[in-house]
Parts: C-alpha cells; sequence; structure tokens
C-alpha cells in the first residue's frame, strides 16, 4: 500500500481528499464509487494514511511513509483503522454494522487524532444495515471518518448518500494505463498495448489481463465460441460450457469478452470503422455478426449477460447461468 504520490490518475479524488487535510477540512463520511479495480481502497488507505499518520503538520497533505503509524497501517495492523468485515459473501448484516462500527465508534482513539473505517462493497449491506449506520453518519463523534466504497451507489439508501462527501473513481487514459504496466509491473510494451482495449481504462483490470498467461487462449475461446453461437443448438456447447463454469472467477471477466464482442458488433452494424473495434483481430468474424444479429437481439444480449452477472454475484450455479446465456445468445431475431 501506498501514498496519494503513488497513485496514477485519479486526480478529481485526490485532490479534493488532499485539500481537506491541508486545509484540516475533514468530513465524517465519504462515498467512493467506481468498478472493482479502479483503485477505490487504494485511495481509502492513502487517505486514511495520511489521516493517521503522526509526523504530518498541520496543513500536510501526505503521510511520512516513514513513522511507526504509517508502517502500522502498511501492514494492516493500526488499531485506530478499522476495515468492516462481513462472513456471508453477499451479505453485510446489521449485525455485523452495529459490533464493528456504531458500537465501536463510541472507543476513542486509541493513539491517532481519528479512527477510520473502511467499509469496502458497502453495497452489500442491506436495508437494516445502512439504517444503522446512518446514525453514526448522522451524529459521529469528532474524530470518526467513515468511508464506504462501492460498486453501485444506486444500491445505497439515498438517507445515507446525502451525508456522504460523494466522489467517483473515473477510467484512466490509455496512455496511463501502458506507464502503470510497463514502469511499475515491467510488462512488455506490445503486451502492454495488446491488452489495452479490454481493461477500458481500468488499471485493475489492466493488470490482471496482461499478468495473465491464459488471456490469449482464452480470448481465441471466445472468438470461436461467439461467432460460432449464432444459430446454433445449445446441445453443441456442453463442452464448452463444462470447462467456462470451472472456474466462477474466470468467468466474471470471461463476461467482459462477450460484452466487448457484442460491443464491436453493434458498433460494426451501426457503421463503425475497423479502427474503432476491440476485437480488430477478428474482424471477419465481428463483421459476420453483425450481419446476423438484429439490433433487437443485440440489445437482449447485452441484457442477458447483465442478468448473468447478478446471477454469478448471487451463487446462481455457472452451468445454470451459461446454459440460459448461450439458449438467449444464439438467438439471431427475437
Ligand atoms: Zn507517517
Amino acid at each position: 500500500m501506498k501514498n496519494f504520490e503513488y497513485i496514477i490518475g485519479q486526480e478529481a479524488v485526490r485532490e479534493h481528499l488532499q485539500h481537506s487535510l491541508a486545509l484540516n477540512k475533514i468530513s465524517q463520511a465519504y462515498m467512493l464509487s467506481g468498478e472493482d479495480g479502479m483503485g477505490k481502497k487504494q485511495m481509502a488507505e492513502a487517505f486514511a494514511k495520511a489521516l493517521l499518520c503522526e509526523e504530518r503538520e498541520d496543513g500536510g497533505d501526505e503521510s511520512c511513509g516513514n513513522c511507526h503509524s504509517c508502517k502500522q497501517v502498511e501492514s494492516h495492523n493500526h488499531p485506530d483503522l478499522i476495515y468492516v468485515t462481513h462472513n456471508k459473501p453477499q451479505l453485510i448484516s446489521v449485525d455485523e454494522i452495529r459490533e464493528q462500527v456504531v458500537g465501536d465508534v463510541q472507543i476513542r482513539p486509541y493513539q491517532s487524532k481519528y479512527k477510520v473505517y473502511i467499509i469496502d462493497e458497502a453495497e452489500l449491506m442491506n436495508e437494516q444495515a445502512q439504517n444503522a449506520l446512518l446514525k453514526t453518519i448522522e451524529e459521529p463523534p469528532e474524530y470518526a471518518v467513515i468511508l464506504l466504497l462501492t460498486t453501485n451507489e444506486q444500491m445505497m439508501l439515498q438517507t445515507v448518500r446525502s451525508r456522504c462527501i460523494k466522489l467517483s473513481m473515473v477510467p484512466l487514459s490509455d496512455d496511463q494505463i501502458v506507464k502503470a504496466l510497463t514502469q511499475r509491473e515491467h510488462i512488455p510494451p506490445v503486451r502492454a498495448q495488446k491488452i489495452l482495449p479490454f481493461a477500458r481504462g481500468n488499471l485493475g483490470r489492466a493488470k490482471e489481463l496482461a499478468l495473465s498467461e491464459e488471456f490469449e487462449e482464452k480470448r481465441t475461446m471466445y472468438i470461436r465460441i461467439l461467432s460460432q453461437l449464432p444459430g446454433s443448438s445449445v446441445y453443441q456447447w456442453t463442452d464448452d460450457i463444462e470447462k467456462l463454469a470451472e472456474d466462477k472467477k474466470e468467468l466474471a471477466s470471461g463476461f467482459d469478452l462477450m460484452e466487448d464482442w457484442y460491443r464491436d458488433v453493434l458498433l460494426y452494424k451501426a457503421g463503425a470503422l475497423r479502427e474503432q473495434l476491440i476485437y480488430q483481430d477478428a474482424f471477419s468474424k465481428v463483421a459476420q455478426g453483425a450481419g446476423t444479429y438484429s439490433f433487437r437481439q443485440l440489445q437482449k444480449n447485452f441484457e442477458a449477460l447483465c442478468v448473468a452477472r447478478e446471477q454469478l454475484k448471487r451463487q446462481v450455479r455457472p452451468q445454470l447461468i451459461l446454459e440460459n446465456l448461450f439458449t438467449e445468445l444464439r438467438r439471431t431475431k427475437e
């Protein structure tokens, strides 16, 4: 974990937080929203580290990185930095919020001026949990700073949202991604360029793709499947479905690849040029898809992918998700 200076891009969010530090005007609840891989946690930790740093002078907007407190934050061992945890994968319960935040916040900080709470995946709090948290956000002790990180701001109660300073992470530029991959991860420039369209400004995804040995192989497999799906029978995909269903985590990024594919098909159908496509190397197959699918069916494909993602989150059996998805994707007209 590093400081603000280490963060690539996200200038608006960074400046807001550093400005608050410099002016010593710290709000007590922040909501950082953005996709997984956009660096929400890194940003929250840089902020927490600066808040808790022992060497930071009044008006300083960055942690020193060397003091005892900074070291504790880096090793995830700071008693005044609390990461809210949850037992069920898809739920942060009211009991967990009560125990780890509402009750805990009454205890004064052990060694710092602040006590910082990071609630990652805050959208997993159900309504009860959010309402319990709301009371704390409404009347927090002056030392409390609560950082809500979320991929889906819409899942947060309006009452909670309105009490938070809202900050949004944004996609990085291609140059920023390439720089991060080549200079920090020592990934060869050719490889960095190749994964670039699939990263869509998301550095976390970019790193994952660039470091994945299987990415090329996987991509080739998806091109084969997606180009042959229209008009086929769902039974001929049994083996592929079996294979894809093996790894749930891989499946989520597979859905990204599929979405990119239909995006290309749709763009090409609407008159885009080859240079504007992500799958430029499979251009003829994209063009073929554009000739086969109706606009309406492409829309349905995107919807089906959306449903599949939701089902994956809700722990539906991967085989079943894929069977349903393929059933929709093989249709060419509504
Ligand atoms: Zn420090």
